[in-house]
């Protein structure tokens, strides 16, 4: 699956790009959505694929975005394609010091199912619709892209649900603490960062829909982050974050995981954690139990949206 692959993409990609974003002096399209303004710049002739083709796929990755969150996070963005050899989309990054910009290296051949498969792309959106926070919660902003991107590309239909949870069974042991390890606000590892961000993300997700009946769940809470005009253009304490997110839910279930999870390493029971949502492994494949006590939620996390 895309976030399997993505492990060691982003592995690879920390140090990716870590100076100022790549601009051109002017943009060389512009794309115009319901609810935000994108400015393309690529050298078409470097890429095997057509303009039209780049542009699609980062139409789609927005409508995604936009979907989840109720609107686009930002009104404008300038996204830059930056040709590399080979095939796919290797790595990107989001950045927002002047305005909202996405620097994403493709590779020259990469082909239509290099781009229908690509997470990355949606991913680095994601990023815009959290407010800067100081550098020791890094594995929030990190662990909700990834949480987010596979989450809302199957609300989207763009992945299949067994195709997520099995990316969740893979990638979420990566999360737990290892011996010595701290809280996560003081662990800054790949693991801890981007799944142990993720695992936060989805013990949320999991414990606002027990509270609520499975009326409200993560993305009620960031949407309210969202609609409060927030995005990665400010800079918010994580805490006023979580209150945030905790008032769209009528929930304090972030307020309470942080304050859990902030400073001391607690260790999750994640074997538990599928056999009560229903998901087993079956080799690298997963298979439901409809039978589960929650399998009503983890069915609800990766549903197709109807409207979608
Ligand atoms: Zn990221």
């Amino acid at each position: 699956m895309c976030s399997l692959k993505a492990f060691f993409t982003v592995a690879s990609a920390l140090g990716f790009l870590a100076a100022a974003p790549i601009r051109a002096e002017t943009e060389d399209s512009t794309l115009q959505l319901p609810d935000t303004l994108i400015r393309l710049h690529m050298e078409d002739a470097r890429f095997a694929l057509p303009r039209e083709s780049f542009e699609h796929w980062i139409r789609r990755s927005a409508h995604v975005v936009s979907h989840y969150y109720g609107k686009f996070p930002v009104a404008q963005m300038y996204i830059a394609l930056i040709p590399v050899s080979g095939k796919g989309v290797k790595n990107g990054k989001a950045f927002a010091i002047d305005d909202a910009t996405i620097n994403v290296r493709v590779g020259t051949g990469a082909d239509h199912q290099d781009l229908l498969d690509d997470w990355i792309m949606v991913h680095e959106m994601i990023h815009f619709a959290l407010p800067r926070v100081p550098r020791r919660h890094h594995w929030i902003e990190e662990g909700l892209a990834v949480y987010v991107e596979s989450v809302a590309r199957s609300n989207a239909g763009d992945l299949a649900p067994k195709f997520v949870w099995a990316g969740f069974l893979k990638g979420m042991p990566h999360g737990l603490p290892a011996n010595g390890d701290s809280g996560l606000d003081n662990t800054p590892t790949w693991g801890r960062t981007y799944w142990g961000g993720a695992l936060f993300c989805l013990l949320a997700d999991i414990e606002i829909r027990k509270r609520t009946d499975n009326r409200k769940s993560l993305r009620d809470g960031l949407q309210a982050i969202v609609h409060q005009g927030f995005s990665m253009l400010d800079e918010k304490p994580v805490e006023e974050l979580f209150a945030i997110a905790d008032a769209g839910t009528g929930t304090a279930v972030l307020t309470e995981l942080y304050e859990h999870h902030r400073d001391t390493a607690h260790d999750v029971d994640l074997d538990g954690l599928w056999q009560s949502l229903g998901v087993q492994a079956a080799g690298t494949a997963v298979e439901f139990d409809t039978s589960a006590p929650l399998r009503h939620i983890s069915e609800s996390i990766t549903a197709r949206d109807p409207g979608f």
